[in-house]
């Protein structure tokens, strides 16, 4: 069998050659995302799988369908780079996804950002750098126990982090519309309003699709108390990002931590020389000490596959 893997990041070669040294299986690896300039590559082969932020065009399920390529195989958890319809449309029959990483990768980086924008670390760091290492009161801190977390999306990654949330004495109230009896431990279930409401940290992990795109808008943030804490890993397209950074310019929110961004294609994991062609988005959230952007690397620790508390 023939595989080509695109996206190809330099900790999974080894990890790819290991496979490859026990199998006779042809596997070509490809450090580019799955485009329509690189779906070329793909003839000849029988399998395609890809690992990458960037959304696939049309042109990639004709060009893998032509090839006789019906499977298309994501090293990630969200699918919301493929457009079903349109792949089904071209012949494209299955795709596959990576069920779940270590959820708790994800759950303790945003655990860490969280603690960072509520114990202001980032905020004195920017300070310190223009020599200012006054203690104002205006920056005095809060402990997390005395806070509420609100978790959006129960599911892997947001039962891990109530988990987490739980064990530091913090109350957490979970939204999510499937309810397992077995997070009543860590999580008081209720609906997004009270969660918007009363929570200081919320935390959203959700998967992208037509039913959580923009979820949360200009008026979900107004809900939110002042100096609420928002923390997003899970895609940037849940979110109307105007509203959100508005919302952290204008100090309603105490601070923002984000390992996504709905621009996220046209700079993570790659190197952008010239700063001023970064998107518009990010450099607003740039000029924000309180603002904390990761790209796309929570997921990213060495750690055994898949565990969970
Ligand atoms: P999951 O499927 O285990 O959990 C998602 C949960 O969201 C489910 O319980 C589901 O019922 C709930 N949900 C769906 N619609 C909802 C809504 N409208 N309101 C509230 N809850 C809703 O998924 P997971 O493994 O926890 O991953 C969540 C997302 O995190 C993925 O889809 C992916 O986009 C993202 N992710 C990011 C990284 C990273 O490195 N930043 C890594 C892995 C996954």
């Amino acid at each position: 069998m023939k595989v080509i893997m695109y996206g190809v990041s330099d900790d999974e070669r080894r990890h790819v050659q290991a496979w490859q040294d026990q199998h006779q299986d042809e596997i070509k690896l490809v450090t580019e995302p799955l485009t329509k300039e690189t779906v070329a590559l793909a003839a000849g082969f029988d399998g395609v799988s890809t690992k990458q932020v960037e959304s696939l065009d049309e042109e990639v399920y004709q060009q893998l369908s032509a090839f006789g390529i019906k499977h298309l195989a994501l090293r990630i958890v969200g699918y919301n780079i493929v457009d079903f319809d349109k792949a089904h449309a071209h012949g494209i029959t299955t795709v596959s996804n990576v069920p779940a990483y270590s959820p708790r990768a994800i759950a303790e980086n945003g655990l860490a950002v969280a603690l960072n924008l509520l114990r202001k670390i980032s905020v004195f760091q920017d300070r310190e750098r223009r020599g200012d290492f006054t203690l104002p009161e205006s920056l005095m801190s809060e402990e997390i126990y005395t806070k509420t977390v609100g978790v959006i999306g129960v599911g892997n990654i947001g039962s891990v982090s109530a988990q987490l949330y739980s064990a530091l004495g913090a109350r957490v109230l979970g939204y999510d519309p499937i309810y397992r009896a077995n997070y009543e431990p860590y999580l008081t279930y209720t609906d997004l309003e009270t969660v918007l409401k009363e929570a200081d940290i919320i935390t959203i992990h959700t998967p992208l699709d037509d039913s959580t795109r923009e979820m949360l808008g200009a008026k979900e943030f107004a809900l939110m108390k002042p100096g609420t804490i928002f923390i997003n890993q899970a895609r940037g397209g849940l979110v109307d990002t105007e509203a959100m950074i508005a919302a952290l310019e204008s100090g309603h929110l105490g601070g923002v931590g984000l390992d996504v961004l709905s621009s996220e294609s046209e700079f993570f994991w790659k190197v952008i020389e010239d700063p001023a062609q970064l998107p518009a988005d990010y450099q607003r959230l740039a000029k924000m000490p309180n603002a904390i952007v990761t790209p796309h690397s929570a997921y990213s620790t060495r750690k055994p596959l898949c565990v969970t508390w």
